[in-house]
């Protein structure tokens, strides 16, 4: 690979005998601060972000940027910009010494003037390449303690690491030895597939904006409506992330609650979290944004309302009939059940149309995902308002069809049940969490279950008829409604084993609510028992086996789910598994990661696993995947063309 095009043009001004004043407005990231950093000085207008994002792409800044930084700003700053990657103000760049000026006015006029007050000083101090970092002590420890910190939040992640390796070499070497680091560098980066999967997550980040319904609704032809008034209905958990959430965003909120005892407490929970919010973004907390009532009779002038009560049909369609009555016309009403049927939930309401799912994820103030949910009555506009408000709330929005788990748990199910099932076969927590957090999870299976609790899916998997007393021994205690079934969870829970809130789960904690997970023996020797009890006779199973039959399977459903036009794409898929399940971004997604992998190969594992165990459907190769693979596996920018293609031949 050759060096940075833009690299001889920056060394062309550097060099120059005339000073250059760099006028920066708008955006300088990546090259374009590169660009300036070539520049003798630099002016930057009050509202200008700067920044080296190379990393967010599994790059580094390799026009001479990652050796210019730290000569300019020192190592510990420029580490911390070119490793995150995050983008400065002009107020914040003036401080740590990136720019010489900051400016309200005419950007170019303060730098021809800045030129004139220079004019005829030496330019020498001015050449940043010429000169080393600013002294540093102890720079080998710096280094150290920097290269741990970020090679465990990269989670195998390259770049990052690059990072540090390029400015490292403009700490300790000169320039032009520096510059061919930075150059060996990103050649290493350019042929990873990391960059490859980054730059894939960043584009299919903007697609998904560019929804559409399979009825033919689209993002450029539907409309929304303005929302400036909401309601949330229900206050616990979820109720309380969704209003500051929206509060945050600028929106007047009325925010209500029956039982008087919750609503105290959301109301300081909620102005803590506002308070905390708006101290970090160093802005004023919207406390006076926020109503609350016992009342739902309050909500009457709103624009949309999201309700967030338990998780019982019966009570939201009571809630959402009582809504109708109480809304005025037009009135966007939105649930954030987890698992229900939001179609269901629409046909009891007089205005379907108006009916749309927004799935949050806890904390709603938190995290960055929220798949909008339409069914086949909801119109075009809600979709489009929901999207709209999603992504006036900073996140990322997803429109899929309404089914059970929608996306991002409906694929999350095979998954999680795999792991079950390799722990009958002779797999420990420790193993599986183990394999999926090396592939980049930040947790895997089981500590995330003791985090969420395990009870959680208890009560779903009863509500399903699932759940039987856990006397039963043999191959048959292990098949439920014509499928295997691991009942390994339900004995947990049976034994009060709900994970982090009560000390123990598939692990232990020094105590309720402690974080740091301890392989717990009593577990170990459960396993044993329980398996003693059915006949089974563990294996050895190494991390390749779960890998493949955890990601493969979920990998599979989401086939389903294209296949059903769930969800209108593969990109819309991985922005799930980004964004709101901890899926490596590094791998581009699970559908990216298919693609990466070679669909053949996925096809013949699964296929593989079918047949040593029949009775597990999920292990069924989708036909979507098959017929992709009969008609030669084409990359995934095409899967769309093909699975029309393939839909107008059925
Ligand atoms: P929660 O039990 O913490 O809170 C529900 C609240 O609703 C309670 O405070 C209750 O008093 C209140 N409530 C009940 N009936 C009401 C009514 N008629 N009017 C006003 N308030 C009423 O539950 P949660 O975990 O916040 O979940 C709420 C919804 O969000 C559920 O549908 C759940 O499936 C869904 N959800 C939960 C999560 C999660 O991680 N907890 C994630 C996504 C979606």
């Amino acid at each position: 690979m050759t060096g940075h095009p833009l690299i001889p043009m920056i060394h062309a001004i550097e060099s120059a005998n005339k000073p250059v004043v760099a006028a920066i407005e708008g955006s300088a990231l990546g090259g374009g601060l590169e660009l300036a950093l070539g520049c003798h000085y630099r002016i930057a207008h009050s509202k200008a972000r700067l920044g080296l994002p190379e990393v967010s792409l599994g790059l580094l800044p390799a026009a001479g940027g990652s050796q210019r930084l730290p000569r300019l700003i020192g190592v510990p700053a420029a580490l911390n910009l070119i490793t995150t990657g995050r983008h400065v103000t002009a107020a914040e760049a003036l401080q740590l010494g990136i720019v010489d000026q900051v400016t309200d006015h005419n950007t170019v006029d303060a730098a021809v003037k800045f030129a004139l007050s220079v004019a005829g000083r030496s330019l020498d101090p001015r050449r940043i390449s010429t000169h080393p970092c600013p002294q540093q002590p102890d720079l080998d420890a710096l280094f150290e303690e920097v290269m741990q910190k970020v090679r465990q939040s990269a989670r195998g992640a390259i770049a990052p690491i690059a990072c540090v390796q390029a400015v490292r070499a403009a700490a300790t070497l000169p320039y032009a030895q520096g510059m061919e680091r930075e150059r060996e560098l990103m050649a290493t980066l350019f042929t990873s597939g990391q960059a490859r999967a980054l730059q894939y997550c960043f584009f299919a980040e903007r697609a998904v904006g560019r929804w559409r319904m399979p009825s033919g609704a689209r993002w450029d032809t539907s409309k929304s409506r303005p929302v400036h008034k909401a309601a949330v209905i229900g206050l616990g958990t979820m109720g309380r992330g969704i209003t500051v959430a929206l509060a945050q965003t600028g929106l007047s909120v009325i925010a209500v609650e029956t039982q008087e005892k919750q609503l105290m407490e959301a109301k300081q929970a909620i102005s803590g979290m506002l308070e905390r919010g708006a101290k970090r973004r160093g802005v004023a907390p919207a406390l006076d944004g926020v109503i609350y009532s016992q009342n739902i009779q309050a909500v009457a002038d709103v624009d949309l309302v999201i309700e967030a009560v338990f998780e019982d049909i019966a009570l939201k369609t009571k809630v959402f009939q009582q809504l109708s009555a109480v809304c005025k016309p037009g009135t966007l009403l939105c649930t954030n059940t987890s698992a229900l049927d939001v179609d269901q939930l629409a046909s009891e309401t007089p205005n379907p149309e108006l009916v749309v799912g927004m799935h949050f994820f806890a904390p709603a103030h938190v995290m960055k995902l929220l798949e909008v949910v339409y069914g086949p009555r909801s119109s075009p506009q809600a979709v489009a308002t929901a999207m709209q408000l999603g992504k006036k709330m900073g996140k990322a929005s997803v429109a899929v069809g309404n089914c059970r788990g929608f996306v991002g748990n409906r694929m999350l199910k095979p998954y999680i049940e795999e792991a079950f099932f390799l722990l009958e076969e002779g797999a420990t927590p420790e193993l599986v969490d183990q394999a999926l957090e090396e592939f980049g999870f930040p947790m895997g299976v089981f500590r995330m279950s003791d985090l969420s609790g395990l009870d959680v899916g208890w009560r779903v998997r009863k509500g399903d008829g699932l759940v039987e007393p856990g006397t039963a021994s043999g191959r048959f205690a292990r098949i439920r409604q014509g499928r295997r079934y691991s009942p390994l969870g339900d004995l947990l829970c049976e034994e009060g084993r709900f994970g982090q809130k009560t000390g123990r789960g598939w692990y232990q904690y020094d105590k309720p609510g402690s974080r740091v997970a301890r392989s717990d023996p009593w577990l170990h020797s459960f396993l044993g028992a329980y398996r003693a009890q059915h006949g089974l006779v563990a294996r050895r199973i190494d991390h390749q086996e779960v890998l493949e039959r955890c990601l493969y399977a979920l990998i599979n459903e989401g086939f389903h789910i294209l296949d059903d036009g769930i969800a209108a794409g593969p990109e819309d898929i991985d922005v799930i598994y980004v964004s709101g399940y901890g899926w490596p971004r590094h791998r581009g997604g699970p559908m990216f990661y298919a693609n990466m992998v070679g669909l053949a190969k996925v096809l013949e594992r699964l296929e593989h696993y079918q047949q040593l165990h029949p009775e597990v459907p999920h292990l069924q190769p989708s036909s979507l995947l098959r017929r992709l693979v009969a008609s030669g596996s084409p990359p995934i920018h095409k899967w769309g063309e093909a699975i029309k293609k393939l839909h107008s031949q059925l």
